[in-house]
């Protein structure tokens, strides 16, 4: 099949590339010419893992293009992919400005029948507003143009994404027409063989799909986050807590993991999203505004737990980080809460020697030079002359590390685990100073 995707992002570049995998002619189009010239050099404007050699091997088998032509990109599918961001606005609403622009140039262009698949996240009703800007611009051509617009929500993971579009859980298709409806089926019939995964439904049903799925997911992590607020307060051990219940069935062990706090660019801003269409429709999004409210509280408790320490005494101190990117394999830094801790800890006068295994560019393109931050080429090089050392994101290459050597480089043997990755007992014996997230002050 021909396809287009409009946005070469995390999104736009897996989905073209997998279904590029799988046979299918894929033209990949982005606005954003220094992204679309590297991608046609062979280089990859994103750290997901098994990207690069699947880009490389489509590319070379004439699967796989990228270009800033629209009209060619109109003219190449039949299936038309919209995968562009959706950020948020000033009130948390989504921003639909790149979904609708998309939109324009299709109807702008088009010449002849096509799907238009929304695979942004979009909020209910998103559809309707594509549907009606694509038969403006076909009124105002003075054409008559067959075409459909689907929803097709993504739920891949960053850092696991090229799995999870290939063997995926379930594929969300929203359509109320026939004929785009088994084009959906055919194009995801390759991803599950040995079952269907396709589930159509309506389409404002599939839209709101999305966002359920993602504040679910984000509802888990901020009850365990709240959950472990309790513990530490009460004396108590949140990882035995988490055992305590993950092994009834009903709850299971996925995602009630204790940290400090969502990140990234879905659940903040999906959570925020759905909550701002409550609001819209007179109904009062209860759980979603605790969600929200408990993890900025969360996403301070790595700095809370360094001012206690230090007396409120943070300038002039320097504090080494491990992890910046909001989550493992990963170079995405969008609101991580790495960004929340170096943020108060310049605020209060602290320098930050940080290590990430591939959000350094992100960083330095984040926050530039500046004296207070100093971006190390390992880890261990950021404990020389610090008074503390904090993990941020749970990298593999984190979890066994030389506590010998960091205890003899740090000034002062602090270490705060925002991920609980480390044995509490182990590091008491070990010397440290340890904490961590609702396991109570392991002095
Ligand atoms: P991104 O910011 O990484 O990429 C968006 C791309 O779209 C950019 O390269 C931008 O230049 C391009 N773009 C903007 N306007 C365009 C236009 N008019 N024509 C062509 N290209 C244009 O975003 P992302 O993380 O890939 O997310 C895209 C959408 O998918 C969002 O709605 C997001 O919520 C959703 N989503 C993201 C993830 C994820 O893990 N990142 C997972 C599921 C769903």
């Amino acid at each position: 099949m021909k396809i287009t995707i409009f946005g070469s992002g995390y999104v736009g570049l897996v989905t073209g590339t997998c279904l590029a995998e799988t046979g299918n002619d894929v033209l990949c189009v982005d606005v954003n010419a220094d992204r679309v010239a590297r991608l046609n050099r062979g280089e990859v404007p994103i750290y997901e893992p098994g990207l690069d050699d699947m880009i490389a091997a489509n590319r070379n088998a004439g699967r796989l293009r990228f270009t800033t032509d629209v009209a060619e990109a109109v003219g190449h599918g039949l299936l038309q992919f919209i995968a562009v961001g959706t950020p948020s606005e000033e009130d948390g609403s989504a921003d639909l400005q790149y979904v609708l622009q998309v939109a324009k140039s299709i109807g702008e262009h088009m010449d002849g029948y096509r799907v238009v698949v929304d695979k942004s996240t979009v909020p209910v009703g998103t559809a309707d507003r594509v549907r009606a800007v694509l038969s403006e611009q076909l009124a105002a051509r003075g054409m008559d143009v067959p075409y459909a617009v689907v929803s097709n929500p993504e739920f891949l993971k960053e850092g696991a994404a090229i799995n999870d579009f290939m063997k995926p859980d379930r594929v969300v298709v929203g359509s109320d027409d026939g004929r785009a409806t088994q084009l959906m089926r055919d194009l995801y019939a390759p991803f599950g063989r040995k079952q269907e995964k396709v589930l159509v439904m309506d389409v404002r049903s599939a839209e709101l799909t999305k966002y359920a799925a993602n504040a679910m997911l984000a509802t888990k992590i901020s009850f365990m986050n709240e959950l472990a607020g309790l513990a530490e307060r009460l004396g108590a051990d949140i990882e035995s807590v988490r055992h305590g219940i993950g092994s009834d069935p009903r709850i299971g062990y996925h995602f009630i993991y204790p940290g400090c706090g969502y990140g990234g660019s879905c659940f903040p801003k999906d959570v925020k999203a759905l909550a701002g269409t409550a609001r819209e429709v007179d109904y009062q999004p209860l759980i979603l505004d605790a969600v929200e409210a408990v993890n900025a509280r969360q996403k301070t408790v790595l700095f809370q737990r360094l001012y206690e320490h230090f007396h409120g005494h943070l300038e002039g101190r320097t504090i080494a980080l491990w992890g910046l990117a909001f989550k493992p394999n990963t170079d995405d830094m969008r609101e991580a809460p790495s960004r929340t801790l170096m943020e108060a800890l310049w605020q209060a006068g602290a320098r930050v020697r940080a290590f990430d295994p591939e959000a350094m560019d992100e960083t330095r393109h984040l926050y530039g030079e500046r004296d207070d931050l100093a971006l190390c080429d390992s880890a261990y090089d950021t404990l020389e002359g610090a008074d503390a050392l904090v993990l941020c994101t749970e990298w593999q290459q984190f979890r066994s590390p030389d506590f010998d050597r960091i205890k003899a480089a740090l000034k002062q043997p602090v270490l705060v685990d925002g991920r609980n990755v480390y044995d509490p007992k182990r590091m008491v014996d070990a010397g440290f100073t340890y904490y961590a997230i609702g396991r109570g002050e392991s002095v």
